[in-house]
C-alpha cells in the first residue's frame, strides 16, 4: 500500500523548517490504518516477542493495537511523573535541555523479549532513551518497529550507539 497518501506533510510545524508528518489522516482511514498495523505485525510475528513497548502518546497508537492483534500486553513509557507507581527513569536529550522518560518497574520481566514502536524514528532520542528503558529492566530490543522513518536524520546511527538492532519501517521520507 502507498501508506504515503494518507500521511499529511505540513510545513513549518510547530516550527519553521520543520516538515511535520501527521499521521491522523492516516488513522482516519480504517483500511489504510489497519493494513498498517498488519504489516508491523508481520515483522514481529516470528520474533516470539512477550510485550509491545511504546512511548507517548503516538507509540500508543500503533503499539496497543499490535499489542491487541498478537494477544500480548502493552507496556507505556511516559514522561516522568505519570506513571503511578515505581518507575525506572532514563534522562533524554531534548532540543532545548532535558527530561525524562518512565516505565513502571514491573512493567517487563528479564529475559522478555521485547517489541519497541513508535509512530517516527526521527533522531532516534526518544527511542534510543527507550532502547535503555528496556534494557535495564532486564528485557531483550528484539526489534524495533516504526510508521514513518525520516532517513536524513539518522536515528538509526544514535540507535546503533547501543547495539545491533532488527530495526522495520513501513515508509522512508529521504
Ligand atoms: P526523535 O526523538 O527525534 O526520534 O523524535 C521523537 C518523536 O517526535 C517521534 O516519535 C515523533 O512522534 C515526533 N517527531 C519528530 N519529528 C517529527 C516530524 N517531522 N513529524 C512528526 N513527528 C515528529
Amino acid at each position: 500500500m502507498d501508506y504515503k497518501k494518507y500521511i499529511t506533510v505540513v510545513e513549518d510545524y510547530p516550527k519553521e523548517g520543520i516538515r511535520f508528518k501527521d499521521i491522523t489522516t492516516l488513522m482516519q482511514n480504517g483500511p489504510a490504518y489497519k493494513e498498517a498495523i498488519n504489516e508491523m505485525k508481520e515483522f514481529a510475528k516470528d520474533k516470539n516477542i512477550d510485550v509491545i513497548v511504546g512511548p507517548e502518546a503516538r507509540g500508543f497508537v500503533v503499539g496497543c493495537p499490535i499489542a491487541y492483534a498478537m494477544e500480548i500486553g502493552f507496556a507505556p513509557v511516559r514522561k516522568k511523573g505519570k506513571l503511578p507507581r515505581e518507575t525506572v527513569d532514563m534522562d533524554y536529550g531534548l532540543e532545548y535541555g532535558e527530561d525524562q522518560l518512565s516505565m513502571h518497574l514491573d512493567s517487563i520481566k528479564p529475559g522478555q523479549r521485547v517489541l519497541i514502536t513508535d509512530d517516527l524514528l526521527a533522531t532516534g532520542g526518544t527511542i534510543h532513551a527507550t532502547v535503555k528503558l528496556v534494557e535495564e529492566l532486564g528485557g531483550i530490543v528484539a526489534g524495533l518497529a516504526f510508521l514513518i522513518e525520516l532517513d536524513y536524520l539518522n536515528g538509526r546511527g544514535k540507535l546503533a550507539e547501543l547495539g545491533e538492532y532488527d530495526i522495520f519501517s513501513l515508509v522512508t521520507f529521504q
